[in-house]
């Protein structure tokens, strides 16, 4: 994509987005978003004032009386018929989160028809909120419970996945028939914005979506807004509990996505192989910004160094772009500098405490890499507990190793982390897979793969990774508030 095609693309104007209409925001102070891959100014976007966010707040509370009125099977209609339309759009949404995010136009895309994807799968679960009648202690009573959407619900998102963690709110509160005011990240703020817009003219009716853009002071003053019933967040865990601080003043419902320190544990038993594609997929795709990826691996002793060869040759093989000119390659740049400075800080921390560097550790080398946020998969091994990356999430493309003998000693060191979201094993064996599976103190265990998101299971942390479900049918109940109705005849 050259600059002019790119200049048409992104325009000048990025407003807020309140009951349907694009609207500039009433402070005129707005919010540079720059592109990971060389610097460039891409767009200047509102940033919402506390007047603004009421003003979305009171459309989305307007909207909610007819949408939560409207028959299940029609909000289902609805919603379908807004996705369609928004696949329609893939092509300018999956350009402009390849811009402003470096994750290559072809992931990007695929980004937002999954998102597509997965509100379908929502769509489909409007018609199936159901209740339930109960035998009462005399005959004369009559007992139902049923659920009704909670109102109006703030949802605050990160800038790794800027669309697709969006959907995963969206999907259940529209669903649901709650309307919603969205808060995405100052970081990647485009796409989402996109994503709405486009939704809304595909039919979801003006009011039901609002978008506020700008940074955390605008996320506090929609938590604090009294006609804001509900907060679903993904973010990292420090603003999470900042997060619940504040929502607990109002007693607020809550879902808290967090952040991860993955584990994958590889035993002697294991296919090497598939082990060493999926922690590479894990570890290194969308530059490591995952809270899925794998942070550390622990490999059995007797296959530790088949496995480390294993993992570096995947690592060499990953093209390294700009994801908008080049837009199948397999990485982008890292979306921002600060990302970037993390990350050479763990991999210096760890090989200044003793741990031994196999592959990356450093910038690619070549002029097109010079203005962005670039850095090469790597890999390590030696790494011990002391080190920063055994401990805090790095959140960029490093897989460090270390090795197990039993285990027991596998499970303890999977286990000896504040974060509780997700762990990988790779055995063949049953009596394994159960017992340490059983052992992880985590949400999710995958064995022998990688795919952790599945519309059809709940997504849930444990420990600093968060509470409340997202995905699966699980995820509606998070929006809906329950009613046991008992009648004397
Ligand atoms: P972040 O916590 O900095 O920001 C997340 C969102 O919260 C942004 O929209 C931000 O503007 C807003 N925010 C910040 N402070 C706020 C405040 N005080 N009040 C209200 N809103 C506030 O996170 P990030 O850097 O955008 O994303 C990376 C983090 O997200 C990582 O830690 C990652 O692990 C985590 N994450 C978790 C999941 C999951 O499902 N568990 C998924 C993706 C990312």
């Amino acid at each position: 994509m050259n600059q002019s095609t790119m200049d048409t693309l992104v325009g000048k104007e990025w407003g807020l987005f309140i009951d349907g209409q694009l609207v500039p925001s009433s402070n005129e102070e707005l919010t540079p978003v720059y592109s990971p891959a060389n610097s460039k100014l891409i767009a200047e976007v509102a940033v919402a004032s506390p007047g603004d966010v009421n003003t979305a707040v009171q459309s989305a509370k307007q909207a909610f009386k007819s949408w939560s009125a409207l028959p299940a099977q029609e909000r289902e209609k609805i919603m379908r018929q807004a996705s369609a339309y928004v696949r329609t759009q893939a092509d300018r949404i999956g350009a402009l989160m390849a811009l402003e995010q470096g994750k290559p136009f072809a992931q990007s895309r695929s980004e937002v028809t999954s998102s597509c994807d997965l509100l379908d799968y929502y769509a489909a679960e409007a018609v199936r909120v159901e209740g339930y009648v109960n035998p009462t202690e005399k005959s004369n009573l009559y007992s139902w419970v049923t659920y009704q959407p909670i109102g109006v619900c703030g949802l605050i998102t990160p800038w790794n996945y800027p669309v697709s963690l969006l959907s995963w709110k969206l999907g259940p509160a529209l669903a649901t028939g709650c309307t919603v005011v969205v808060k995405p990240t100052e970081v990647t703020p485009l796409s989402p914005w996109a994503f709405c817009q486009a939704l809304t003219e595909g039919g979801i009716p003006a009011g039901v979506i609002n978008v506020m853009t700008g940074g955390a002071q605008v996320g506090a003053v929609l938590i604090e807004h009294p006609d804001v019933a509900k907060i679903a967040m993904t973010g990292s865990t420090e603003t999470g509990k900042k997060i619940l601080q504040a929502a607990a003043r109002q007693l607020k419902k809550v879902s808290l996505e967090l952040g991860g320190h993955c584990p994958a544990i590889v035993c002697t038993d294991a296919d090497l192989d598939l082990a060493a594609e999926v922690i590479a997929y894990k570890g290194f795709r969308n530059m490591g910004q995952s809270c899925s990826s794998v942070n550390r691996v622990y490999a059995h002793l007797s296959i530790h160094d088949e496995l480390l060869g294993k993992i570096c040759a995947k690592a060499r093989k990953l093209s390294i772009g700009d994801g908008v000119t080049e837009p199948n390659c397999d990485l982008g740049p890292m979306t921002t500098a600060a990302t970037l400075e993390k990350v050479e800080l763990h991999v210096a921390d760890a090989l200044a405490k003793g741990a031994i560097l196999h592959e990356g550790g450093k910038k690619p080398e070549g002029e097109k890499y010079q203005n962005g946020y670039y850095y090469t998969p790597t890999v390590l091994s030696k790494v011990n507990p002391s080190m920063l990356m055994m401990q805090e999430e790095t959140f960029g493309p490093v897989v460090p190793l270390d090795t197990f003998d039993t285990l027991e000693e596998a499970i303890q060191k999977a286990n000896d982390s504040a974060y509780g979201l997700c762990a990988y094993l790779f055995t063949r064996d049953f009596a394994t897979t159960m017992k340490v599976s059983q052992a992880l103190e985590s949400g999710t265990v995958c064995v022998n793969n990688g795919a952790v998101n599945t519309p059809y299971a709940p997504y849930e942390g444990w420990k600093d990774s968060g509470f409340g479900s997202e995905l699966s049918r699980k995820a509606v109940f998070e929006y809906l508030k329950t009613k046991h109705v008992k009648v004397a005849s």
